[in-house]
């Protein structure tokens, strides 16, 4: 790493050596974070390593970072340029932002040498992946902040919690977004192509809720039915009817989801429960559409229950706080970030797939601030250099919350090196050339279309992978920054 810092401090082009090194640095960093996962708002080992490296590696000074929502981190890229850039009205404070938190899941990666050492906590979502892209972006971005001009600031946002219950509520609270002008974040989706942008304006991912249906009846002896009022025939017949909320309520123009997830009832095969308890979620991306989900769910838990004798009641947010509100990209700034994607990836940038309805707090940054939030795809083919691992020279390609799931570590420069050049690009500077900072995206036969593959076999046991060891090559077979 001090090799790393030593060619950081120097103002010249890095050399592609030296460029291969600082990836390398930032691969190891979130192969060390992997394996030390700490869930959402006990992230303190964590940000204790997030903010020795931005002062050792990337060299901002101490005074410029502060704790944030317990522990999370807002750290100030601060301009030292004299010429004034760029037009009236060009944004002067950017924040990117990553976030911090692993799951409470345990990791089901036996081969990975850097598999969570913190049982029944893993990052299997890849937010150490975007701590060490917004790590890279960071030493890229402070090396070259005398060209920055002195009224600029990049705002790194490092937020807990965003699994839940949401750390960006807290920090906002904590004004970390004060004097900010937009913001900027993204999240790795791995059944999506490597270095595909995935990003529209408007609606990108969508508001959750969680509910619970309670369904009292009279219970009594699994013989004699007719002397009860059954909560389970009931509560069937609830899960049933519910599906016609969408399929019948929803203009087929809008995207809604109710799912019961959970039903809870009865002890024993002979007695017939008093009550039976259901649970789900619904997601959508409109308050109109969520309140005509409401009414309807009430409609028929009422009117079902009532048709069978029983009694039955509906409570949305049941776990104390409303879901996050609907991700909505502001057009301006994503219209930019569309650009970025056809211009340096070249031209990998897609609406497929979107609107999620998976759930994000970014919601409450872009709330704050017009920003933009954009998924890149980490799925290849042949799973190439960093992806190189696991029992059989295999890595995972399957999807975020799967136990089996590990970043893509050939993610880390397309991430961090686009951070950059939102940055130039809304601050109408160059910091880097293209030749001096290339992206380096997979070849065309890397490339996965598609679902992505399924998880990569689980080895043996005493056959775990061995570290990998020499220089970490990236997309081997295809040069640095062409397609
Ligand atoms: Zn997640
Ligand atoms: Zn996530």
């Amino acid at each position: 790493m001090s090799e790393v810092s030593k060619s950081l401090r120097e103002d010249r082009a890095l050399t592609p050596v030296e460029l291969d090194a600082l990836f390398c640095a930032s691969a190891s960093l979130r192969r060390h974070i992997h394996a030390n996962p700490e869930p959402g708002f006990e992230e303190s080992k964590t940000q204790t390593l997030l903010r020795d490296l931005l002062v050792k590696l990337v060299g901002i000074p101490d005074a410029a970072i502060r704790t944030c929502a317990g522990t999370g981190l807002v750290a100030d890229i601060v301009g030292t340029g004299k010429t004034e850039i760029g037009n009236v009205g060009t944004p002067r404070v950017i924040a990117l932002r990553s976030d911090m938190d692993a799951l409470r899941m345990t990791e089901g990666n036996a081969a990975l040498p850097y598999r969570s050492s913190n049982e029944g906590v893993a990052h299997l979502c890849g937010h150490d992946g975007h701590m060490a892209s917004l790590i890279l972006a960071a030493a890229l971005l402070n090396r070259r902040a005398h060209v920055l001009p002195s009224d600029c600031v990049v705002r790194l946002l490092f937020q807990p919690a965003e699994e839940g219950p949401g750390g960006a509520k807290p920090m906002i609270d904590e004004k970390c977004m004060d004097s900010v002008d937009e913001v900027y974040g993204w999240h790795n989706w791995p059944t999506f192509p490597l270095g595909q942008m995935h990003v529209k304006a408007g609606a990108l991912m969508a508001h959750p809720t969680a509910f619970e249906i309670v369904i009292d009846g009279k219970g009594g002896h699994g013989s004699q039915p007719h002397a009860t009022v059954d909560p389970v025939l009931t509560a069937a017949h609830v899960v049933v009817a519910l599906q016609s909320v969408v399929s019948r309520n929803i203009n087929y123009k809008d995207q809604a989801v109710v799912t019961c997830t959970m039903i809870h009832g009865g002890e024993v095969t002979n007695v017939i429960p008093d009550r039976v308890t259901i649970k789900g979620t619904t997601r959508d991306l409109d308050a109109d559409v969520f309140e005509l989900i409401k009414t309807r769910m009430d409609a028929i838990v009422q009117g079902t229950c009532a048709a069978y004798g029983a009694k039955g009641s509906l409570k949305f947010d049941i776990y104390g706080a409303p879901g996050y509100p609907c991700v909505e990209n502001h057009k301006e700034q994503a219209d930019v970030v569309i650009g970025l994607g056809q211009k340096y990836l070249k031209g990998r940038v897609t609406e497929e797939g979107l609107p999620m309805m998976g759930a994000e707090d970014f919601s409450y940054f872009l709330h704050e601030k017009p920003g933009c939030f954009f998924f890149l795809g980490g799925s290849e083919k042949n799973l190439t250099g960093w992806s190189q691992l696991g029992a059989a020279g295999q890595r995972s390609n399957c999807g975020c919350h799967n136990t089996a799931f590990d970043f893509n570590d050939n993610l880390l420069p397309i991430a961090g090196i686009l951070f950059v050049r939102i940055v130039e690009s809304r601050m109408g500077l160059q910091l880097y050339s293209e030749e001096d900072l290339p992206i380096p995206l997979p070849s065309e036969e890397d490339r996965c279309e598609g679902e992505g593959g399924d998880r990569a076999p689980l080895p043996e046991a005493g056959q775990a992978a061995p570290p990998p060891t020499g220089p970490i090559v990236i997309n081997k077979g295809a040069k640095r920054g062409r397609a």
